[in-house]
Order: C-alpha cells, then structure tokens, then sequence
C-alpha cells in the first residue's frame, strides 16, 4: 500500500521486522488478549499483533488510512477512527494491554490518558522519543514530572533503543521502546502528582521555595522533612525518589489545596 506519510499526525511508519519482532517479544502477549493499538497506520505492528492471536482494537486518526487498513484486515480486528486525545476511554474493556508505536508529539499526552483511565492497561509497551524514554526511567537526580508519573502508575523498562533508519521517513530524533507494567504505588496517585506539579514549577529553584511559594509547607518544614529523608535543605526537585515525593506527600497538611493533576 502506498500512502505519503504527514507530518501533522507524526507518521513514522516502522519498516524494521526486527524492531517489530522486538516489541512483540516485549509484549509477552496471551492468545485471546485484547490489545489495544493506538495509530496503526499502514498496519505492520497491527499484523505481527493479530498474529499472536490477540484481540486487537486499533484506533487511528486519520480518516485516508482507514480503508487500506480495512481492507488488510476486515473484522480481524476492531479498528476505530478516532483520536486517542479525545477519545471515551470507558469504552475500552476492562482488561487489556496496549502495544503501540506512538506519534511522538502527542504520546506522552496519549500515555497519560490511558493510565489516569477507569480501566488503565494491564501493560504498555510503546515506542516513544529515545529522551522521552530516558525521563520515565530516570533515577533521582534526573527525575521530572513525568519520571513521578510514570513510576507513581507502573514499573518501567527499557526495552530496546530505535534508529531513526528503522522508520519510513526517519524520525529527526532516535526512539526507544519501554515497557511499563501497571503497579501504582499509592492508592491516591493524584495528591501525589499534584506535590509533585508543584515542586517542580520552577526548575531551578530549591524544593523548599517551590513549596512555600505555592503555599503547601514552610521552607523551614521542607527543609526539616528534607534533612529526615538524608536528602541536602537545598535540594531541588529532580532529585528526590518516588519513595520521596509519597512520604512528603502524606506528610503535608495543605496538599488539598494545590491545583489539580496535569503531568
Ligand atoms: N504503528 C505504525 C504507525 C506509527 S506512526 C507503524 O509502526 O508503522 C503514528 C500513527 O499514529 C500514525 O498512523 C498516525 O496517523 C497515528 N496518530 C497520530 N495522532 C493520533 C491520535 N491523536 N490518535 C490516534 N492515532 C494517531
């Protein structure tokens, strides 16, 4: 099938059996599974997933790719032409996986959407932007918001890093596939991203500011709790653990106050 690849939905299509062999392996898929897919595009990973004998519901963007893919693979799988940004996602059943190549620009936006959902994926092994990879993985010193969220929802893995040569057209930046096994960490993730939000508002500035300046703990409480935890007064955001941002999060009377979740 010939289509020309648009910029405006991210479309890298993925020409590497290796690479897509590599995610299947990843994805440990059960014969019978729903899987879902979000932008199968012209279907490579979407064939080696129907392949395992999973249930696959694909769910694509853009309308021009949705009659070659219907006519690749008929009711084999449930294919939806939707945005995943805007997407119901109580639709979704209530156990699956998901396995996708991600348009780069959005995928972090998507990856949120599904792990905050009613019905979050059993697992997710997804190809992302090599550094967007490297923030989820990230150990304290490097830690972001997104690192928070990420490692708040699941356990991630690096499962192999992508060339830009694997894709038609290459990518201007190199990929890496990850694995996230869903494991939340504390039953209100929410009060914890929210902390989180705001200690990590201006970058560089210490933790104890950030806080005070919102109005959730004094920098003299801060600078206590940090020196409990063996973590310097001056310290800055990035450089506490998940086990940190859970303990300073239940530790402080005002979280209720801070501005709703937005990773
Ligand atoms: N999985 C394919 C294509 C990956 S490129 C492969 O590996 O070859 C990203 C795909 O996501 C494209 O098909 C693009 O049209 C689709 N896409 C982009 N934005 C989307 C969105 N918001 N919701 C659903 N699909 C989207």
């Amino acid at each position: 099938m010939r289509v020309r690849p648009k910029k405006s939905f991210g479309q890298h299509f993925l020409k590497s059996g290796k690479v897509v062999r590599a995610i299947i392996e990843a994805a440990e898929i059960v014969q019978g599974e729903t899987v879902v897919e979000v932008g199968p595009g012209t279907g490579v990973l979407t064939r080696a997933l129907v392949e395992t004998g999973a249930r696959v519901i694909a769910i694509e963007a853009d309308r021009d790719l949705i009659p070659s893919l219907e006519a690749d693979f008929g009711d084999t799988i449930k294919l939806v032409c939707a945005d995943a940004l805007h997407f119901d996602y109580s639709l979704l059943p209530t156990a699956y996986s998901l396995t996708s190549n991600l348009p780069y620009n959005v995928g972090t936006e998507i990856l949120k959407r599904f792990l905050t959902a009613k019905h979050p994926p059993s697992r997710c092994v997804v190809m992302v932007q090599k550094e967007v990879g490297e923030r989820m993985l990230a150990a304290p010193g490097k830690m972001s918001l997104l690192s928070v969220a990420v490692q708040l929802y699941t356990d991630p893995k690096r499962v192999t890093n992508v060339s830009s040569g694997s894709f038609s057209p290459p990518p201007k930046v190199e990929s890496a596939v990850v694995r996230l096994d869903w494991n939340p960490k504390t039953q209100y993730p929410e009060a914890v991203i929210a902390l989180a939000k705001t200690g990590f508002r201006a970058r560089r500035k210490q933790l104890h500011r950030n806080l005070a300046d919102a109005g959730v703990k004094t920098s003299e409480e801060t600078k206590a709790w940090l020196l409990s935890r063996g973590l310097p007064e001056t310290a800055r955001a990035q450089e506490l653990s998940l086990k940190d941002w859970i303990d300073l999060c239940y530790n402080t009377s005002g979280y209720g106050r801070i501005s709703p979740p937005d990773v």
